[in-house]
């Protein structure tokens, strides 16, 4: 269980991590923990990949359909441009940005911003997705949630593409991946 640390100061930002597989509800832990701040008063801001278009347009959509607006970027840059007066920032779909993202989340985090990001930490072929490996490196705080594997029922950590898609980048869900634990992964 995660337990929120508590802005002391103006200066008291930090990066929090929620890393995992798909299905391990990342998306739906990143909405819990922005919705309480919100309740608290916060000024938050939400972005994700202008890439990631699955649900909806504007809103950071979990699995179970929870929602909260978010605005879609191009770069990780805009989101400084964009962040302005956000006392708590959240950054979904972490794997899909560019290289600058880390940069970005240190950036905001040294201007007193608490910046939660939610992102795969592998990719289909279990090698560390995009600046995921990263932040977890410059991460004040990790969680690292699992799935449930659909083969046997043990922890996942995986996401197993079940459609015949190469390409790193294939958008998709229960149509095209799923849950396996390490030796369901590997089994194939
Ligand atoms: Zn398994």
């Amino acid at each position: 269980m995660f337990i929120e640390p508590f802005k002391t100061g103006v200066d008291s930002g930090w990066i929090e991590v929620i890393c995992g597989s798909m299905f391990s509800g990342k998306t739906e832990e990143l909405i819990r923990r922005l919705k309480r701040a919100q309740i608290a008063n916060q000024r938050i801001e939400i972005f994700k990949p202008a890439i990631d278009t699955r649900y909806h347009e504007t809103d950071v959509v979990s699995h179970d359909e929870s929602r909260i607006r978010s605005t879609p970027v191009t770069a990780s840059q805009n989101i400084l441009l964009l962040a302005e007066d956000a006392e708590v920032i959240g950054i979904d779909e972490a794997q899909f940005f560019d290289a600058e993202l880390p940069n970005v989340a240190e950036t905001l985090a040294s201007k007193g911003v608490r910046v939660i990001v939610a992102g795969l930490d592998m990719d289909f072929q279990g090698q560390p997705f995009g600046p995921v490996p990263a932040l977890l490196a410059k991460a004040d705080y990790i969680t690292k949630l699992h799935a449930i594997c659909v083969v046997c029922g043990n922890i996942a950590n995986y996401s197993y593409r079940t459609s015949a898609d190469e390409g790193r980048l294939v958008l998709g869900e229960k149509d095209k991946y799923e849950p396996r634990c390490r030796k369901c992964y590997h089994r194939g």
